[in-house]
């Protein structure tokens, strides 16, 4: 039987770096992929997603370029031109990624893995058995089982949206959290007609309140079709190939494609946890300590299969950090509590910290400082966008518990923000900041005057 001291069960975010440091610490490491090296993130994620939503921003960049004297001319937007560009772009990053490994030492194999017993990896295709000191389980999460929807099959879950060969002229999206609005936003702003089905009443639950009803209100003003209390009954397909979507509402309406984007669940199928006595939560996530250590010594999970924060980062940071106290003599903790997250609708939203309402909850005497206003950028555009920027702080402490955004460059300024949070930065450290001017960040720390106090 071949050994390892590290065997790494998937090539994502979390398997990838977690792999890459253990190598560099001197490990001998083996990691298998059965899809491609790269994983969600890179593959069928946040890279193709990113580069699908700058392209949606010249649309309504060239409208904005008019109040600056340009005159645009004839628009023509080409699917399958950004298609094969991003997928060369997802290639390359693939073949970086695998350079990576390969360079580090790791020995990649291509196929599906399972646990065979403690320190005991399956490979499925040859079926080979290979002995490890320690398994890390990165296997990720993938778009939630399709329910019994009647004609369920008929619609696309984001996996299927990357592949999709042309531009649909209408769009039936449901779900309101990340993936729904991101996708459904960028095909509204390059050309389809987007219609969102959500079955509460805003956009993005969880989220501060006032940044979802803002981003809410500037989804409409783009033009996207909002259906709140909503939900879809039933899928037919017409003989033109055009998808029949009835509603709960009762009302039923043509659609070219529709999109699911209804949560991600973890990915245990196949991995043989029971048999080993690894175990989960009831949604299906591998429950871990800080550590990521699973319920069974030797067996660690990270990233999305452990349903922590679904996000890349925390999964790089989770891998990075498990592979350090494993192989590197260093146990860094990881904060989960106080993640900078972004929404790339445009415009984007983006969050660090508590929202108002949970501030409240946790803290009673909370102060909001809110600012409501057009940035430069289209004072001299018909675009009715407004920014929010919001900061809410405990009265007691002076500390700032949370910061959100919408507008322009949200996502670029959470991540400063989120500095000053993780540093435990109060209110009048901000004010002490001179603003840089005229930028829109400079709001945040030129918040005068709360504008509603609580407790
Ligand atoms: P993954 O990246 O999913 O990797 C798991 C890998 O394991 C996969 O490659 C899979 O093929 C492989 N695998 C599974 N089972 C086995 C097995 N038994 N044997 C071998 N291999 C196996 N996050 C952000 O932070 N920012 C974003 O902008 C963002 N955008 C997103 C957009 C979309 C459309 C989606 C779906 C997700 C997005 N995310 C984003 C979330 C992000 O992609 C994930 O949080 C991240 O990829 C998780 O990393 P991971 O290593 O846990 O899992
Ligand atoms: P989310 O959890 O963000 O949103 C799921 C949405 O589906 C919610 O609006 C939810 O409604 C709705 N929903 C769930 N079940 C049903 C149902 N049975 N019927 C109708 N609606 C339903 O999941 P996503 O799929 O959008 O994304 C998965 C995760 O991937 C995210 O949570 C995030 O961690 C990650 N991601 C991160 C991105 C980023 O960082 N920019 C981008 C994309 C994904 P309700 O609110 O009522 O529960």
């Amino acid at each position: 039987m071949k050994e390892f001291d590290f065997f790494v069960i998937g090539g994502g975010s979390g398997g990838v770096r977690a792999a890459r440091i253990a190598a560099g610490h001197g490990a001998r490491v083996a990691l298998a992929e059965s899809s491609r090296i790269g994983g969600t993130c890179v593959i069928r994620g946040c890279v193709p997603k990113k580069l699908m939503v700058l392209a949606s921003r010249y649309a309504p960049d060239f409208d904005v370029a008019t109040g600056f004297g340009w005159t645009v001319g004839e628009r023509r937007f080409d699917w399958q031109r950004l298609r094969s560009n991003v997928a060369a772009e997802v290639s390359r990053l693939e073949a970086a990624y695998t350079t990576g490994l390969s360079q580090a030492g790791v020995s990649i194999l291509h196929d599906h893995a399972s646990l065979e017993g403690p320190g005991v990896v399956r490979i499925s295709g040859s079926g080979e058995r290979i002995r490890a000191r320690h398994i890390l389980i990165a296997t990720g999460a993938r778009p939630t089982d399709a329910d019994n929807l009647p004609g369920a099959e008929l619609a696309s879950n984001s996996d299927a949206f990357f592949e999709w060969p042309s531009q649909p002229a209408r769009v039936l999206v449901q779900g309101a959290g990340y993936i729904a609005l991101e996708l459904g936003c960028l095909l509204q702003r390059l050309g389809s007609q987007v219609t969102l089905v959500m079955r509460g009443a805003t956009v993005l639950r969880g989220f501060d309140n006032g940044l979802r009803e803002h981003l809410q209100q500037a989804l409409l003003d783009t033009g996207l079709a909002i259906m709140p209390g909503c939900t879809v009954t039933g899928l037919t397909r017409h003989a033109d190939g055009s998808i029949q979507a009835r509603l709960s509402d009762g009302s039923s309406a043509t659609f070219d494609a529709v999109l699911r984007a209804t949560g991600r669940q973890p990915n245990t199928r196949e991995l043989n946890l029971e048999r080993v006595g690894v175990t989960t939560s009831a949604s299906g996530a591998i429950i871990v300590d800080e550590w990521s250590q699973t319920s069974v010594a030797g067996i660690y999970a990270v990233g999305d299969v452990t349903g922590r924060a679904m996000l890349t980062p925390a999964a790089v940071r989770e891998g990075h950090a498990l592979a350090d106290a494993l192989f590197g003599g260093r146990k860094v903790p990881i904060a989960h509590d106080l993640i900078p997250t972004a929404v790339f609708t445009t415009p984007e939203a983006a969050t660090v910290g508590l929202g108002e309402e949970d501030a409240i909850a946790r803290f009673g005497a909370v102060d909001v400082y809110e600012a409501r206003f057009k940035p430069m950028k289209h004072a001299m555009s018909a675009q009715p966008e407004r920014m929010l920027i919001k900061v809410i702080v405990d009265r007691l402490s002076d500390r700032v518990l949370g910061v959100h955004i919408v507008g322009l460059e949200a996502a670029e300024m959470i991540q400063l923000a989120g500095i000053a949070l993780q540093m435990g930065a109060t209110k009048a450290q901000f004010d002490t900041v001179l603003p840089v001017h005229p930028t829109a960040a400079e709001e945040i720390v030129t918040l005068r005057a709360p504008t509603r106090r609580h407790g």
